[in-house]
């Protein structure tokens, strides 16, 4: 019940927001994403494609599946039939390898360019730079079968909530700057109205700054004791 109470929670604090609830279901197990979907909670994401191919399979159909984690080329295959939203796009080649897949099968998959805004080193993403690189890129036109809606970050893992707050506004920044970038220039794959970020202990700054997209994990499903 635990679950359901949080989930409640949550949406009352996301209501009147632009923000969506993720709720971020890695390494637990289908009971709880059964009572997750019982409060009619339908958006999942997972950070490991094994695990969530798993899940998709074992679960009702109308959930929407996101990929959050690091996602490997040699991967794409298996989530691109399924997948609503891939969050974690870092390169221009698995951005082609997601298209590449996807056009076998005739979908359209959405894609966030994960951006780098924390100050720690340990985590994915691209520079502000490479993201503009690749959305000017001649190569991005002819990816017919992916569509970049918007951008992805996670902020510094502290209690330092000033810093948290002023990389969240970082990252609303370079989205008005690249949404700017890239309607001038007309590109067809690329609309950008999705901003990713807020986890358990950052949310309501994200959603203060924009966020249209919270992922969600612990404060709903309790600590993991693996990542
Ligand atoms: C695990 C994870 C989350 C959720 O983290 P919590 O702190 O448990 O809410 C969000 N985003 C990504 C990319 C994650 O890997």
């Amino acid at each position: 019940m635990t679950i359901k109470k949080n989930i409640a929670k949550i949406n009352k604090q996301l209501a009147g927001s632009a923000a969506r609830l993720i709720a971020v279901t890695k390494t637990k197990p289908i009971e709880d994403l059964q009572e997750a979907y019982q409060a009619d909670c339908k958006i999942f994401g997972e950070n490991r494609v094994q695990e969530m191919v798993n899940k998709w399979k074992a679960l009702p159909k109308d959930i929407e599946w996101h990929l959050i984690g690091h996602l490997q080329g040699n991967k794409v295959k298996e989530i691109v039939p399924f997948v609503s939203l891939i969050h974690s796009v870092d390169s221009m080649k698995l951005l082609k390898q997601i298209d590449f897949q996807a056009a076998k099968i005739n979908r359209t998959v959405n894609c966030l360019l994960q951006i780098y805004i924390a100050q720690e080193d340990t985590k994915f993403g691209l520079s502000e730079e490479e993201a503009i690189e690749i959305i000017e890129s001649e190569d991005l036109k002819s990816l017919h079968n992916i569509k970049i809606v918007g951008l992805m970050g996670m902020a510094t893992f502290t209690e330092n909530f000033p810093q948290v707050r002023r990389e969240f506004k970082k990252l609303k920044t370079f989205f008005e700057v690249l949404k700017t970038v890239s309607e001038h220039r007309q590109i067809p794959n690329v609309e950008l109205k999705e901003i990713s970020m807020g986890m358990s202990g950052d949310y309501l700054i994200a959603i203060e700054e924009g966020s249209t997209l919270v992922r969600i994990g612990s404060f709903i499903f309790g600590n993991r004791y693996i990542t």
